[in-house]
């Protein structure tokens, strides 16, 4: 079946999408206070915004229990930083995808379930014709489609928003490729939707911004910011820039010019967002923990289906964990309590800087242990931030995991910023997963 949707937008008036992606016209959004605009806003049913949003009251157990058949266990290694998984695997493709963020494992495992059947439509994003870093909501219903959204982008989509366009036309079995915001919503809508199967990838996602930001800081990078084709933050604490003519540059995280950015770059949300590694996703693509190679968390037995649909497409081999964290995080957590105090970012002399990244290299975390400084120091941020500038959401929006990352950093909630706990979410539940749910 091929989605025919009502309206087509074509972004900024340019060419015609290709014909394995439909882009159907969305609503326009609600206004909300603390919002990423996942798209659930712009649907029939916008008020469940208010059981399903990441930035209301979220409650991360019963949702990992749901999803997964049980909550993240502390007592197993690497839970209480990365959610409930059953393995984890250092992996890429055999043969990495042109124009893909990192190998393209995120969009071949699309692209098989298109070619399989197991999903009729795949919900994710595409570059926005003429304005290529902005994301634009897609529904791929043919394999070759998934090319065409190979890459990250910087903002927001309001992704979830296609579920009605793909559910009108008769789409029962969905998949999305989406960042942890619009998984939660989708999660808590979900067995309202009457799918017969929802596979979902999740990719890490941090420090988002709206795109226009976005080009502020790339015109910080570079003199001619429109022949940045491509842009990651590497395990190997520099950011790697791809160009239009094909060079690739290199800029160590020390010599990035943060202290140049407005304190209001990031908006709140992705300055407090407590769920970094996309914990009620079936399988996790992203890098932080990969060593310079991907990382991928299998979550439960739909995520293993997932990872079969690749057989022997992959490399994988074990993650490995080098360095200590504890004295990097807390040099970070100093400087967001300068940032959040509204104080500028400590400069280090430029004569320093180029010292000082060639350390981080050398002796910097590594591997598991990189991303578990990286979910401390998102998990700092959160606490930090809210409390100086929204107080009253921590009661709600801080799950009580976040509270145990930040506890050897000499944070603790304070009167009023915890909500009672909850005696089921201290004890991890140990049903058994649940498999397939078709
Ligand atoms: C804003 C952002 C921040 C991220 N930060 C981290 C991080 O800190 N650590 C980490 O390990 N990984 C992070 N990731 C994920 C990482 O960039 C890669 O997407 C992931 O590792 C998959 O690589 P791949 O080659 O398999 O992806 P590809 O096969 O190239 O597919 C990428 C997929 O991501 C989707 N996508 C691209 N941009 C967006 C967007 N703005 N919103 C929603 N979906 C999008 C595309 O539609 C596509 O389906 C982030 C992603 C985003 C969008
Ligand atoms: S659920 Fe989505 S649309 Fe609704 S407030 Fe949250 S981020 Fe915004
Ligand atoms: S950082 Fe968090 S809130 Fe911001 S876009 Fe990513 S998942 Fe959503």
């Amino acid at each position: 079946m091929d989605a025919a949707a009502p309206a087509e937008r074509t972004g900024q008036g340019t060419a015609p999408l290709p014909p394995a992606l439909r882009a159907p016209a969305l609503g326009p959004p609600v206004p909300r206070t603390l919002c990423t605009d996942c798209g659930l806003s712009r649907m029939r049913i916008a008020k469940a915004c208010g059981r399903a949003c990441q930035f209301i009251a979220p409650d991360y157990p019963a949702a990992e229990a749901a999803v997964h058949g049980r909550t993240r266990d502390p007592s197993r290694p690497d839970e209480l930083h990365f959610g409930p998984f059953r393995r984890m695997l250092r992996a890429g493709l055999r043969e990495p995808r042109p124009g893909a963020q990192w190998t393209g494992i995120a969009t071949r495992i699309g692209e098989r379930l298109l070619e399989t059947g197991l999903a009729q439509a795949v919900l994710t994003v595409a570059p926005t014709p003429g304005d290529p870093w902005r994301p634009m909501p897609v529904i791929v219903t043919r394999p070759e489609g998934m090319a065409l959204c190979r890459g990250m982008r910087m903002g927001y989509a309001p992704t979830l928003a296609l579920l009605e366009p793909a559910l009108e036309v008769g789409f029962r079995r969905l998949a999305l490729i989406g960042i942890p915001c619009q998984v939660h919503a989708l999660r808590k809508i979900q067995a309202e939707l009457g799918l017969e199967a929802l596979w979902i990838v999740g990719t890490p996602c941090s420090d988002n911004t709206t795109t226009e930001r976005f080009r502020e800081f790339l015109a910080l990078l570079d003199p001619h910011p429109e022949t940045i084709t491509y842009l990651e933050f590497r395990a190997d604490y520099r950011i790697e820039l791809r160009y239009a003519d094909g060079r690739v540059r290199f800029v160590p995280f020390l010599e990035l010019p943060l202290a140049q950015l407005p304190a209001d770059f990031f908006p709140l949300t992705c300055r407090t967002c407590v769920d970094y590694t996309n914990v009620l996703a079936d399988i996790t693509v992203g890098y932080m923990g990969g060593s310079g190679k991907q990382w991928l968390l299998v979550r439960n037995e739909r995520g293993e289906e997932l990872l079969r649909l690749l057989r022997d497409e992959l490399l994988v081999d074990e993650p490995e964990s080098r360095g200590r964290r504890a004295g990097p995080v807390r040099v970070y957590a100093a400087n967001v309590v300068r940032a959040a105090g509204g104080l500028p970012l400590r400069r280090m002399p430029d004569w320093l800087r180029p010292i000082a990244s060639r350390l981080q290299r050398w002796f910097g975390p590594k591997g598991l242990e990189f991303a578990r400084a990286r979910v401390e120091m998102k998990a700092i941020e959160t606490v930090l931030h809210l409390r100086h500038a929204a107080r009253a959401k921590m009661k709600h929006m801080i799950p009580a995991h976040v509270w145990r990352l930040v506890e050897p950093y000499g944070l603790q909630p304070e009167p009023g910023e915890q909500r009672r706990p909850d005696p089921a979410a201290a004890e991890p539940l140990s049903r058994p997963d649940p498999g397939p749910r078709r």
